[in-house]
């Protein structure tokens, strides 16, 4: 990756991307949506985290990760040590889908817009959360709950795995799993990024 080709989200390409997908309607989960929802984070993140879909709050407010699971999520990214302008947070869809299912034909047509913010913000790492983000990105991966807390490549990045922060809610059987992936992944991030290609 060539840092210096980085648009980050003060760009024009960046611009043009998120009123593309504000005018979005690729597909039937514009016709529910409240807000569409793109990014939270810093201008040119070296770490991108990348989750499933908006829920209702975030489909309220137009930012991801900003209802419970956020929380669970945020409390991780400080344990681990980042600043706020390090580390930028995505989904796969930027509609919420109807009752909070997962559709795979929606993620489909939305990948462009993820292939797009990870060219323009050129982060040097990706960590994933959740099975349909891991499998989105390395349909090789094994099931999530093998692949969570290993270190592996995708769309030639080093990529981090994590459970998603909702399934840990509603499973307290995770909730160790969760702080010692957390726990790996801040010594994933000191490990200098050479080293983890
Ligand atoms: N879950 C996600 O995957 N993304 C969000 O933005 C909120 C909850």
């Amino acid at each position: 990756m060539d840092r210096h080709r980085v648009a980050g989200t003060g760009s024009v390409e960046w611009a043009r991307l998120v009123r593309e997908v504000e005018g979005c309607t690729r597909c039937p989960l514009s016709r529910t949506r409240t807000h569409t929802v793109v990014y939270r984070g810093g201008a040119t993140p070296s770490i991108l985290f990348i989750g499933e879909a908006p829920g209702r709050d975030e489909d309220r407010q137009g930012v991801p990760f900003v209802g419970r699971a956020g929380t669970r999520l945020d409390r991780a990214i400080d344990a681990v040590g980042l600043r706020t302008d390090e580390f930028g947070i995505v989904n796969l869809l930027k509609c919420r889908p109807p009752a909070n299912r997962f559709d795979r034909r929606a993620a489909a047509t939305c990948r462009p817009y993820l292939d797009r913010q990870i060219d323009l913000l050129g982060p040097e790492r990706l960590v994933t959360l959740g099975s349909h983000a891991l499998h989105a990105l390395d349909p090789t991966a094994p099931p999530i709950t093998v692949a969570a807390g290993a270190p592996r490549t995708a769309l030639g990045r080093p990529l981090f795995p994590l459970l998603h922060p909702a399934a840990v809610a509603h499973a307290p059987r995770y909730r160790e799993r969760w702080t010692s992936d957390v726990t790996r992944l801040g010594e994933w991030l000191s490990v200098p990024l050479a080293q983890t290609l």
